[in-house]
């Protein structure tokens, strides 16, 4: 059985940034599953695993756009302070619900907090990074129709919706 659409698989993963730093690791914890052609992973990841083994590794670099998208700078914000009063512990990196002119909620982080106002980033905090992923992949299964027809991997007692 290899990586294909409609399949369960579980990997282990390191990703790095370009300048080595680990971001991100299933290191010491349970590898984690993912169900193959449903964009559950990010467009450039699930290309180059597509047709592996369990057992194989793969050591791959996707750029921003197979990734988390290029940087805009017209995501990025000030807005006063007085805008996220009530709000405690406000550090950078924190993540804020914010709205568009519609009233459409969307997500942005706290990129910089200044005496009277902070800026805001609606840009994935990876946009702009090409990724260094390096993966094993531990286990492949076909998936249940449910799972095929949500779009995602059932666990027991670990079901996101
Ligand atoms: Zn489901």
């Amino acid at each position: 059985m290899t990586v294909k659409k409609d399949k369960v698989v579980e990997m282990h993963y390191t990703l790095k940034n370009d300048a080595g730093e680990v971001l991100d690791t299933s290191d010491g914890k349970d590898p984690m599953p993912f169900l193959q052609g449903h964009g559950n992973i990010i467009p450039g990841l699930e290309k180059a695993l597509e047709g592996l083994k369990v057992g194989d590794t793969c050591d791959v670099s996707v750029k921003p756009e197979d990734a988390y998208g290029k940087y805009h700078d017209e995501g990025v914000q000030e807005i006063p302070m007085d805008a996220v009063q009530g709000i405690d512990n406000l550090q950078i990196g924190m993540q804020l619900q914010s709205q568009d002119e519609q009233g459409n909620p969307f997500v942005v982080h706290v990129k910089e907090i200044k005496d009277e106002s902070i800026v805001i980033d609606a840009n994935h905090p990876l946009a702009g990074e090409t990724l260094h992923f390096n993966v094993s992949i531990e286990s492949i299964r076909d998936a249940e129709a449910e799972e095929i027809s949500h779009g995602h991997v059932h666990t027991p007692g670990h079901h996101h919706h």
